[in-house]
């Protein structure tokens, strides 16, 4: 029976090396792989034309590189993109351009089919855990959306738990901090966690990225609620995992907090997240609650919003407002795949909650 073939997308620098050592060639041939693929977009051997003849008959024999376009595409009035992909087995994942000022673009990138940490406020969380991706798959997105036009940040928050699909998750990041291949910063790359703490200190030990952690409640009584990995992680644990998270000099762990109306608003709960972040080099990004078909919550009323923010930065806090944008197409995680998949399935959408 013949081999699988290897897509090349899954292998990082050290990998390829060994690779290529293994069919007894030289070790820049990796390097000069790399740049034909993310440098490039190159994704046929038989273009690679520094590669001689008989090595590219042999890597046709043995490896492939894939190449994703979206089966759909969304654009919003402000210019948010989301793409979704179908996957070799069928299963879907989705991808969001958002651009920043200038032609600058931030790709928010999904880690898993579906999650299996349940967030209350999630749409994916309601799929379940379907699979992790492998690292072509995560990194594939990029590819993709490059085609559309530069990508200046990626910011791991699409579906899934980046940390609950750890090791492809550390081998992507790394495939993106190559020289030879995108050369993005370990600045330019953020990872956000429900707070699965043993995974954040692996991390933290293994590579560099920006992390950022879904806080959203400031008592353990309501992030159980909202999120139930604090009953396996509770506020104490993490924030104690944040304050010994390694951190450079200037650098800051970024605290998600989904703003919900009369759930975690209230000004008792801008005074206890001050002293959860006590000690801790922190940025606190409030993100209104976006409401969306079959959503069980309220947004904030905005003098609310603007009252808890006062709160912060009356302490010293940073506490940005994250825009929300592409309110206009499916722009919460798992919403285009929500979306087609009842299509599909030609499912009623969700009854509104009260
Ligand atoms: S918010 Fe993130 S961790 Fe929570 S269920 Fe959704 S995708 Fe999973």
């Amino acid at each position: 029976m013949s081999q699988p073939l290897t897509d090349l997308k899954n292998l990082t620098l050290e990998e390829l090396t060994g690779f290529f050592s293994g069919l007894g060639k030289e070790r820049f041939r990796a390097t000069q792989i790399l740049r034909w693929i993310y440098r490039r977009g190159v994704t046929n051997f038989e273009e690679m034309t520094d590669l001689s003849k008989a090595l590219r008959e042999e890597l046709v024999a043995r490896a492939r590189i894939s190449d994703w376009n979206p089966e759909v595409v969304e654009t919003s009035s402000d210019g948010t993109r989301k793409y979704l992909f179908r996957l070799e087995d069928g299963q879907t994942v989705e991808t969001v351009r958002i651009p920043m000022e200038g032609e600058r673009a931030t790709l928010c990138i999904s880690t898993q089919v579906g999650c299996a940490m349940q967030c209350a406020f999630c749409l994916t969380g309601t799929f379940g855990l379907l699979r992790n991706l492998t690292t072509a798959e995560i990194v594939n997105q990029v590819c993709a959306a490059m085609k559309d036009g530069p990508i200046n940040n990626i910011v791991l928050m699409g579906m899934g738990e980046p940390l609950h699909n750890l090791e492809n998750v550390v081998k992507a990041l790394e495939i993106f901090y190559l020289t030879e291949g995108f050369g993005f910063s370990a600045r330019k790359v953020t990872l956000s966690t429900c707070g699965l703490v043993p995974e954040m200190s692996q991390l933290g030990r293994r590579i560099r990225v920006n992390l950022a952690v879904s806080l959203n409640a400031t008592t353990d009584a309501v992030r159980d609620e909202l999120m139930p990995i604090n009953r396996r992680y509770p506020l104490k644990v993490l924030m104690a995992a944040c304050r010994d998270y390694p951190l450079a000099p200037r650098e800051r762990i970024t605290f998600e907090y989904i703003l919900i109306r009369d759930v975690n608003d209230t000004q008792a709960d801008a005074k206890r997240l001050v002293g959860l972040l006590h000690g801790i080099s922190a940025k606190v990004n409030l993100i209104v609650y976006n409401e969306h078909e079959g959503s069980a919550f309220r947004a904030p009323l905005p003098e609310r919003v603007q009252a808890f923010q006062t709160y912060l930065l009356d302490r010293q806090i940073v506490a940005v407002r994250r825009a929300s944008k592409g309110q206009d197409i499916s722009a919460a995680c798992g919403q285009l795949k929500g979306k087609l998949e009842r299509a599909q399935a030609k499912l009623p959408a969700p009854a509104v909650e009260d």
